[in-house]
C-alpha cells in the first residue's frame, strides 16, 4: 500500500494573492500531517508565493505542465530549470485539457515526461478515455495506448518520481463521477499492465474526475486507489478540507 496522496489542480484559476491565501489556509490544517501527502499545482506565476505561504508545512508545490527543452524559442512554455528555480517539485503531464484542448500527443507528452524525470522533477502523468471512447468500449485500448510511453519511462527511470492519474475525460469538471466499478476496472488494468511490463512497484495511482466530499470516501476505500487529483473541489477551503480529513484517517 502506498501513502495516500491528495493533489489540487487549480488550473487557470486564482492569481498570486488568492493562491497564497488558499495555500496558507490549507497549510494551517495540514501541518506536516504524516498520514498522507498533499501537493498543490497553482498557476506558474503563483508557484513562488504558494511555496512561501505553505512553508514548513510539508506540502509540495508543482506546475501544471513542463516543456522538454532546456531553453529556446518555445513561446508560452516553461522549462524544468525555470520551474525548479521557482521551487516546484513536480509537474502534471498530459492532463486531459492539454490533450484535448491543446492537442498534445502521446509523443509530445513522453518528451515532457522524459525531460522532467531526467532532471529529477516528479511527474503526475494523466491518462483517461473520452465519453465516445467509453461508449465504443475502447476504454482499455485507450488506456493501454496512453500508458505505453510511460511504461518505457518506468523501465528507464523506475517508478520513484512517477505518479499516474486515471482521469476519465467525461468526469472532469462535469459533476459525473466514474462508478466504483469503473474505477476498479481501470485502476486494476493500469496496475497490472505496469507491473507485468516493468516488474516494478506500480507508481501511486490517483483517481481524478469530479471528486467531492460526497464521493471521495468510497473511492479512497478501494485498494487500487492511492489518492485523488482534484480540480473544482480544491478551489476553496470549505470544499477541500473534507477531502483532507478523509485522507488523514
Ligand atoms: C482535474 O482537473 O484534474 C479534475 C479532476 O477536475 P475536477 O475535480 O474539477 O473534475
Amino acid at each position: 500500500m502506498h501513502k495516500p496522496l491528495l493533489v489540487a489542480n487549480w488550473k487557470m484559476n486564482l492569481g498570486i494573492s488568492a493562491s497564497a491565501l488558499l495555500a496558507k489556509e490549507i497549510a494551517s490544517h495540514y501541518k506536516n500531517n504524516s498520514s498522507y501527502d498533499l501537493w498543490l499545482a497553482p498557476s506558474y506565476t503563483a508557484i513562488e508565493a504558494t511555496i512561501k505561504a505553505s512553508a514548513s508545512s510539508g506540502i509540495k508545490i508543482g506546475a501544471q505542465n513542463v516543456h522538454w527543452e532546456k531553453s529556446g524559442a518555445f513561446t508560452g512554455e516553461i522549462s524544468v530549470a525555470i520551474l525548479q528555480e521557482l521551487g516546484a517539485s513536480f509537474s502534471l503531464i498530459g492532463h486531459s485539457e492539454r490533450r484535448h484542448i491543446f492537442y498534445e500527443s502521446d509523443e509530445m507528452l513522453a518528451k515532457r515526461a522524459e525531460c522532467a524525470l531526467n532532471n529529477n522533477l516528479t511527474i503526475i502523468y494523466c491518462i483517461g478515455e473520452t465519453l465516445q471512447e467509453r461508449t465504443e468500449n475502447k476504454t482499455i485500448q485507450v488506456l493501454e495506448q496512453q500508458l505505453s510511453p510511460l511504461i518505457n519511462l518506468i523501465k528507464k527511470f523506475t517508478s520513484k518520481n512517477i505518479v499516474i492519474a486515471y482521469e476519465p475525460v467525461w468526469a472532469i469538471g462535469t459533476g459525473k463521477v466514474a462508478t466504483i466499478e469503473d474505477i476498479q476496472i481501470a485502476h486494476g488494468f493500469i496496475s497490472k499492465k505496469v507491473s507485468d511490463c516493468t516488474g516494478e512497484i506500480v507508481p501511486r495511482l490517483l483517481y481524478g474526475g469530479s471528486v467531492t466530499a460526497e464521493n471521495f470516501q468510497d473511492i479512497i476505500n478501494l485498494d487500487v486507489v492511492d489518492g485523488a487529483l482534484v480540480g473544482g473541489a480544491s478551489l476553496s477551503v470549505e470544499k477541500f478540507l473534507p477531502l483532507m480529513r478523509i485522507c488523514s484517517v
